[in-house]
């Protein structure tokens, strides 16, 4: 992350959040910066990193601005499942990603499954050169501004909502709507809006995994992937968050007493100890489920499944603890910590939900099947 990156991403997360727009000089800037590219193949002009070095800048790019950072973990899980696909358009495709003249997202989510991203309800139907799509996409990160959507439908001739596709719809594809533009409580500049797909004509190639492969897809690509980006956002909001707290409440001072608000009470350095220690137990988490993706071991999905519910809870405990020991000070809008705390909130009803995590981990815990 270079100073100048760091830099716009500051400048621009206020009138991000406060307007509700998509942060396009952001944007620019990591794509100017190689980053849009970080985890593409390096035999196509990508960065060719790993999970590690993806989690280290999701998450600082989260401590500057979080829509940002949004907006780059569905980029890098859009990309992902084009750069796995056997599409005969994927070497141009991921060219165009690894020199970031393209930015991808998920249109997974639809209004009959809500948070089942699993489960498309839509399903595709034959046309004479591929396919026709008809689905009601609830949330679609970068909607009108991404390039390439990777969308799920269910397969043709599929008998069940898990027996699903992957496709990709570029920008401008005749047969797309989009909602009213997003106004969320938090993350303000994701354009996170609902996507109408109706008879949306695809040819063969717009295929991105074999017909009925798409839930593989979202569980071995889509998921390790959002599941530790979405962790080092988590973690980049608390972070910025416990920053604020420690510059507020040490340069804060009660003149009748001589004091500062840390030095003066005994339960604000309670909270700071409280914050450090709930973000460096979710940090020595996330990077315990890296070191187990990294080595194969057999029971790393259940800590990819771990790491964001942990991660979630943590940004809406650090947040909250935040905004109480910087009283009203964080509740106006002169700290950053107010932003902090709302941007901490998506994450935990993102699917997989912190909810939808713990029930699939104590299925698993019970030895019970998970869908
Ligand atoms: C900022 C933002 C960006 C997003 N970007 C994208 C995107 O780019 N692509 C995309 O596909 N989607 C995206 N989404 C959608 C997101 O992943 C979820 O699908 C969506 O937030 C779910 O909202 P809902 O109202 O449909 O939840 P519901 O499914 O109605 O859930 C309501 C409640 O039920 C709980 N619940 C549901 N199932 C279970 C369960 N099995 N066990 C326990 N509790 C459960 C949930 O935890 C939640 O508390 C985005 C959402 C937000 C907020």
């Amino acid at each position: 992350m270079t100073d100048e990156l760091v830099a716009v991403l500051d400048q621009e997360a206020r009138p991000t959040d406060a307007e509700g727009k998509w942060p396009e000089r952001c944007i620019k800037i990591l794509a100017e910066s190689g980053l849009l590219g970080l985890t593409m193949p390096a035999d196509a002009g990508g960065g060719g990193a790993g999970m590690r070095k993806f989690a280290e800048v999701t998450e600082k790019i989260a401590e500057h601005c979080a829509s940002t950072a949004m907006i780059y973990l569905m980029h890098v899980c859009g990309a992902q499942v084009i750069a796995a696909s056997s599409s005969p358009r994927r070497n141009y495709l991921v060219k165009q990603i690894a020199s970031g003249k393209a930015v991808a997202t998920l249109a997974f989510s639809e209004k009959g499954s809500r948070s089942h991203f699993w489960a498309p309800v839509s399903r595709a139907l034959r046309n004479s050169r591929g396919v026709v799509l008809n689905c009601d996409k609830s949330f679609v990160t970068s909607a009108g501004h991404a390039d390439y959507y990777v969308v799920s439908s269910g397969s043709l001739d599929g008998k069940t909502v898990m027996d699903s596709t992957l496709y990709l719809i570029e920008k401008n594809t005749p047969g797309i709507e989009w909602s009213a533009a997003w106004d969320g409580v938090g993350l303000r500049g994701n354009a996170s809006s609902a996507m109408l797909i109706r008879k949306c004509h695809l040819d063969e190639s717009a295929r991105l995994t074999n017909e009925g492969e798409g839930f593989n897809s979202m569980m071995e690509v889509v998921l390790p992937w959002f599941q530790v980006g979405s962790s080092a956002v988590s973690i980049g909001i608390a972070e910025a968050a416990f920053a604020s707290s420690v510059a507020h409440t040490g340069s804060a001072r009660f003149e009748h007493l001589n004091e500062t608000l840390a030095s003066s009470i005994p339960g604000i350095r309670v909270r700071l100890a409280r914050m450090r220690l709930t973000l460096d137990s979710a940090r020595a988490y996330l990077d315990h489920t890296l070191t187990r993706i990294e080595k194969g071991s057999a029971d790393t999905m259940l800590f990819i499944l771990g790491s964001k519910a942990i991660a979630a809870e943590t940004a809406l405990t650090v947040t909250d603890e935040a905004m109480r020991a910087c009283g009203g000070a964080a509740f106006s809008r002169d700290l950053s910590i107010e932003r902090n705390f709302r941007d901490a909130r998506a994450a935990s009803i993102m699917a997989p939900t912190t909810d939808g995590l713990y029930d699939f981990i104590g299925k698993a815990l019970a030895g019970l099947p998970l869908f």
